[in-house]
């Protein structure tokens, strides 16, 4: 039976109805129909270290944030993130005030806009650019106004002349992610050094999606924003558990920032969740102090496996940017003789038997996207053994 309502007014509302259902839904079913391998959405398929895992179950047992934890996040995670952030980057943090804890980044994005965008500001990004923050730029009644990262050789690069010519009189922020999702591009110190001249000078906010911080590879080096000479007062930081410590599940993300953006971001972020996933932010504070052999050890279990597809999609035919971080290798599907990047993954599950993620979808300019093809390599080594054999077999003549 349809639902009804008094008038012919569509349901969902005009601010969404650009997104309908997103591609990870679509490609998801696709391979559970056809049995291909899934690298298309990005999550891990192992979960991370036992003794986080263990932090959790004692989290629960000893009945630590089964209850509503406080607003802000409970303190020992707090605390942990600022000593995270001293520890990689020499930044300092005061846990009380400069601090907010929220259900994954994905709720610090939302947040984060919702308290600092008003309708009618235009609000920059790259693209391609994360599915959610489309979305949530459009729930805020701002506009977005897409600067393109273009391929230049092996990586997708940032044209900065192109960043300040997007810059208006309307532009309220910046909405920066580095490592980037989908292409894997890192932001080097001039970049981000340029992006924080332009923000200065044209009294912008910032906020940073560094969820891949420790998913760096050849010696990329994750520079925070805020870490940039006028930064620190302008810049909302977002990090998150799920990419760093394999619990995509958990959804435990963080905003820091100084006092009075933190405070803006908090009064949108109690009104959505309020508070999230309270065992785990204990869980969370312990693996954020695990020693650095932890980190070390992450990033370069996921270097052989970024190497390992890499390779396995040249073989095939395809054009690879080698992915300086993040868990994604973009694609470019012209090398097989192909166009479009959403016809060819559509294809794709019958024709090889794998599933990835077609970039045109992250993109306002699509046809700049169309031959782009994301795959993610945060899988298993046999799981990724499999799907390259696969891919071979199908593509390369
Ligand atoms: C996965 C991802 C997120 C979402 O993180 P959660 O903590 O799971 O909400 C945000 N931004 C980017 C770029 C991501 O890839």
């Amino acid at each position: 039976m349809a639902v009804m309502t008094s008038s012919a007014r569509p349901l969902l509302n005009r601010r969404l109805a650009e997104f309908g259902t997103t591609i990870f839904a679509e490609m998801s079913a696709l391979a559970q129909r056809t049995g291909a391998i899934n690298l298309g959405q990005g999550f891990p398929d192992a979960d991370g270290p036992e003794a986080v895992r263990e932090a959790a179950v004692r989290a629960l047992r000893e009945g630590h944030g089964n209850q509503y934890p406080p607003g802000p996040g409970v303190p020992e995670l707090r605390t942990a993130v600022t000593e995270h952030q001293r520890r990689f980057y020499g930044l300092s943090y005061d846990p009380d005030r400069e601090v907010l804890i929220t259900a994954g980044a994905t709720e610090a994005i939302a947040a984060s806009l919702l308290a600092l965008v008003e309708p009618g500001d235009e609000v920059i990004a790259l693209e391609p650019y994360y599915d959610s923050y489309a979305a949530c730029i459009a729930m805020a009644g701002g506009t977005r106004v897409p600067v393109t990262l273009r391929p230049d050789g092996d990586r997708f690069v940032l044209d900065l002349d192109e960043l300040r010519a997007a810059v208006t009189p309307r532009t309220r922020l910046i909405l920066l992610n580095t490592p980037h999702n989908p292409t894997g591009t890192v932001l080097t110190r001039a970049e981000l050094a340029a992006v924080a001249e332009l923000a200065c000078e044209r009294d912008l906010l910032v906020i940073t999606d560094e969820v891949y911080e420790h998913l760096v590879f050849d010696g990329a080096e994750h520079i925070p924003l805020a870490s940039c000479p006028g930064m620190r007062e302008r810049t909302v930081t977002i990090g998150s558990a799920g990419k760093t410590f394999s619990f995509t599940g958990w959804k435990v993300g963080w905003v820091t920032g100084a006092p009075e953006l933190v405070a803006a971001v908090r009064s949108a972020k109690q009104f959505l969740t309020y508070v999230a996933s309270g065992p785990f932010q204990y869980a969370v504070a312990e693996a954020l102090r695990l020693p650095d052999a932890y980190f070390a050890a992450f990033r370069a279990e996921h270097l052989a496996k970024r190497d390992l597809l890499s390779e396995g999609l040249a073989a095939a035919g395809f054009g690879v940017f080698r992915p300086a971080g993040t868990y994604f290798v973009t694609v470019d599907v012209r090398p097989l003789g192909h166009s479009d990047g959403l016809a060819f993954c559509r294809a794709m599950p019958e024709r090889a038997g794998v599933v990835a993620i077609p970039n045109a979808v992250f993109y306002d300019h699509r046809e700049a996207g169309a031959p782009f093809v994301r795959f993610a390599f945060c899988k298993r080594t046999s799981v990724l053994e499999e799907a390259t054999e696969r891919l071979r077999k199908a593509f390369a003549s």
